[in-house]
């Protein structure tokens, strides 16, 4: 998936609710095909559970945390 593209689908499960935060560094990210764990380590690094994760090492979901997260941030 182009960045752009995963940039929209983030920012489209932002918007709809959908990116639950658990904890400070854990989410619960409902996504068009399950809900998948998102977890930050003490790095900042993040870490998902869906199968693009594993495969590519980014996907929408943990896309979605780091956009949480920096506007977080910035409050
Ligand atoms: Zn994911």
């Amino acid at each position: 998936m182009p960045l752009d593209a995963m940039i929209d689908k983030a920012m489209r499960l932002l918007k709809a609710g959908r990116v639950e935060r658990l904890s400070y560094n854990q989410f619960n990210v409902i996504g068009d095909h399950g809900t998948y764990n998102v977890v930050r380590n003490r790095e900042g690094k993040i870490n998902c559970s869906c199968p693009g994760f594993q495969s590519r090492g980014r996907c929408s979901h943990s896309t979605a945390v780091l956009i949480m997260s920096g506007q977080s941030r910035r409050r």
